[in-house]
């Protein structure tokens, strides 16, 4: 299953939270260590999105392995920024292997990552997508659960929901019906990441001034902490706040 990585904090070079570490995304495309619920590599395409003055993000995509696109090696050594998602993917069985499935996704100021798969997609969805307008399905990216969970939680944010609320309320509309979904979300506007766990590994790193999120810990540096399965959490340098998905005593 994909991995994706957040990151807040001062300015870096990209390659220092995705290339360099020694267990960095580019080595989880091809050595993952927590891999859930098939799949056994993240090769099969990758993406980065960045900010930069306060503008609305850049995004790089490919459907191919991070280790073959030489050029993002080297535009990842010279382009820095303080806020970054980016993720590699294992396409789902089924789902189709195209630039456009990789995440992440973006949207006006937003950059959002899906990490699992919705159980008994695409009819699962169906109920929920009868949310979304005739505009939302036709400008989905990708014929994948991912893009339609995008396309939920955009449908949200646009309305002007709060990002954690949002991502929630996402999460719960999915698990209600198919609670053996997998639905690692990663979402950020560049000043806060809001991440779930459900079904697969998160593992969060804070400093002083900066905030990590990770599907695995890129180091054995010993400041990475788990969050526990089916929590939410958002997170910004100095702040993180980690809460379960589902209120007490509610089943999915
Ligand atoms: N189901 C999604 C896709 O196929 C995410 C895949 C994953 O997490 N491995 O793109």
């Amino acid at each position: 299953m994909c991995r994706h990585l957040g990151y807040l904090g001062p300015p870096l070079p990209l390659a220092e939270l995705l290339l360099d570490p020694p267990h960095s995304l580019l080595q989880q495309t091809w050595a993952p260590r927590d891999m859930r619920g098939g799949g056994t590599v993240n090769v099969d395409g990758f993406g980065a999105g960045w900010y930069e003055d306060g503008a609305e993000p850049a995004r790089h995509r490919r459907a191919v392995p991070m280790w073959t696109d030489r050029s993002f090696a080297e535009l990842a050594r010279r382009q820095r920024s303080g806020a970054v998602l980016a993720a590699v993917r294992s396409a789902t069985v089924g789902m189709p292997v195209s630039e456009a499935a990789c995440a992440p996704f973006t949207d006006g100021r937003w950059l959002f990552s899906h990490n699992g798969v919705v159980a008994g997609w695409p009819e699962s969805l169906a109920k929920a997508a009868a949310d979304l307008d005739v505009v939302d399905l036709m400008t989905l990216e990708a014929p994948t659960d991912s893009a339609v969970l995008w396309a939920l939680l955009r449908h949200r944010l646009h309305r002007g929901e709060d990002p954690a609320r949002a991502v929630r309320a996402v999460v719960g509309q999915v698990v209600r019906t198919r609670p053996e979904s997998r639905l690692n979300l990663l979402l950020t506007d560049g000043s806060a990441l809001v991440a779930s766990t459900w079904g697969h590994a998160l593992s969060v790193r804070r400093t002083a001034d900066s905030v990590l999120l990770s599907s695995e810990p890129f180091g054995d540096d010993a400041r990475w902490e788990p969050v526990p399965d089916r929590h939410l959490v958002v997170a910004r340098p100095g702040s993180v706040h980690v809460a379960p998905l589902l209120d007490e005593g509610e089943t999915p």
